[in-house]
């Protein structure tokens, strides 16, 4: 085991392992352009130690270059904006492959397809070292593979965690063991949003509220907003296929969190599923779901009087909150029984002092094992 910052990793894969898997795409690779002089751009900052194996493993006429993507982990409709910084010059009528070390989401890779698909090249390849199939989600088809591994987060052999870790010759994997993660549930205006505020200090925690998530995307206009806020408007639920791909994008945003808070996630029954199964693909778990009791009425004056401050139009209005309450009954309450047969469902009285109600919620999270 080693520590990064904060954090403990133990060992994944061994240098031989690695060093293997990239003498087999030189291999394949070879086959295919041994014949003209290829063009190698490797991906900066991870890719530089592939970059330097794959050359000494590949020897047949070529060229390498690099190109560097910066990106920055706002939130916008396609959850990431990148700026690149260098683009390689003469590509024009030769063949480019790029060298990329770990292709997940295919986020990067998307952008790289854009730049590359304005250029001359004769043939634009993507060769990848470390491929998460599991969660890659873009449309175009990765040519070489190094390694197909699970969707864990990885540092070494040129990856970093908050850029430790890049210099280890074998790659390391975060140990989970200790990771926390609670489902808040609760009617709205419950207090979920108010508690997870000081849960995640507490426990270090990241906070994932899909309704924050949603007027986030509201508020600067993105498609996603424009597609949930009429939903929002009526009190009605976004549908599920939206919200649950909104929400695997956050986690997977947080790749080193030490555990999340999911608020306002799971509201049915369909993304209570999604999640479990996201969850253990990524060898992770729901700890706790833990609900904040309090009865209809104390609630809709509650709302009402944060719509007053908030401005949230679904707070003004007690028919939409009613409806709320309505879609929760109907859809959201079936998953108590759901995580009571997992044994994972406590309850908490909601009602109270603010700081009274984060210390019944500290007991249940203090007792789990
Ligand atoms: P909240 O801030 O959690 O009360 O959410 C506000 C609104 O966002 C809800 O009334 C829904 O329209 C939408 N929303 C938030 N989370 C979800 C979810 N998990 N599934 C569907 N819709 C959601």
């Amino acid at each position: 085991m080693i520590k990064l910052h904060d954090k403990f990793f133990k060992p994944y894969l061994k240098e031989e392992q690695i060093l293997n898997a990239i003498a087999k795409m030189a291999k394949d690779i070879a086959k295919d352009y041994k014949d003209e002089v290829p063009l190698f751009v490797g991906v900066l900052n991870g890719a530089f130690m592939f970059v330097s194996d794959f050359l000494k493993a590949y020897q047949h006429p070529c060229e390498v270059s690099f190109v560097r993507l910066s990106s920055y982990q706002g939130l916008t409709s396609t959850g990431i904006v990148e700026t690149l910084l260098d683009v390689p010059e003469e590509m024009e009528g030769k063949s480019v492959i790029i060298l990329e070390d770990v292709v997940d989401t295919g986020r990067t890779l998307k952008q790289l397809v854009h730049l590359f698909s304005n250029t001359n090249v004769k043939e634009f390849k993507i060769a990848a070292l470390f491929y998460k199939s599991e969660v890659y989600n873009g449309e175009y088809p990765i040519d070489y593979i190094g390694l197909d591994i699970p969707d864990n987060f990885i540092v070494g052999y040129g990856l970093d965690y908050n850029e430790l870790g890049r210099n280890l010759r074998e790659v390391y994997q975060l140990n989970q063991a200790n990771m926390i993660n609670i489902v808040l549930f609760g009617k709205p205006g419950a207090g979920k949003g108010t508690q997870a505020g000081f849960l995640k200090e507490k426990y270090n925690l990241k906070h994932i509220s899909t309704g924050d998530v949603f007027r986030y995307n509201i508020q600067n206009g993105t498609d996603l907003g424009k597609l949930a806020k009429s939903y929002i408007d009526r009190g009605d639920l976004v549908p599920d296929a939206v919200t649950i791909d909104m929400l695997k994008d956050e986690v997977e945003k947080n790749p080193d969190a030490a555990g999340f808070i999911f608020d306002g996630f799971p509201r049915t029954a369909a993304q209570a599923e999604a999640l479990d199964n996201f969850l253990e693909s990524k060898n992770m778990r729901v700890d706790a779901t833990i609900a904040l009791e309090a009865d209809d009425d104390i609630l809709v004056a509650r709302l009402l009087e944060r719509g007053k401050v908030s401005g949230r139009s679904d707070d003004q209005d007690e028919s939409k909150i009613r409806n709320r309450f309505d879609e929760y009954n109907e859809k959201t309450a079936p998953l108590k029984a759901y995580y009571q047969k997992q044994g994972k469902f406590h309850s908490v009285n909601g009602i109270g002092e603010i700081d009274e109600i984060t210390t019944r919620l500290s007991q249940v999270i203090e007792s789990l094992d």
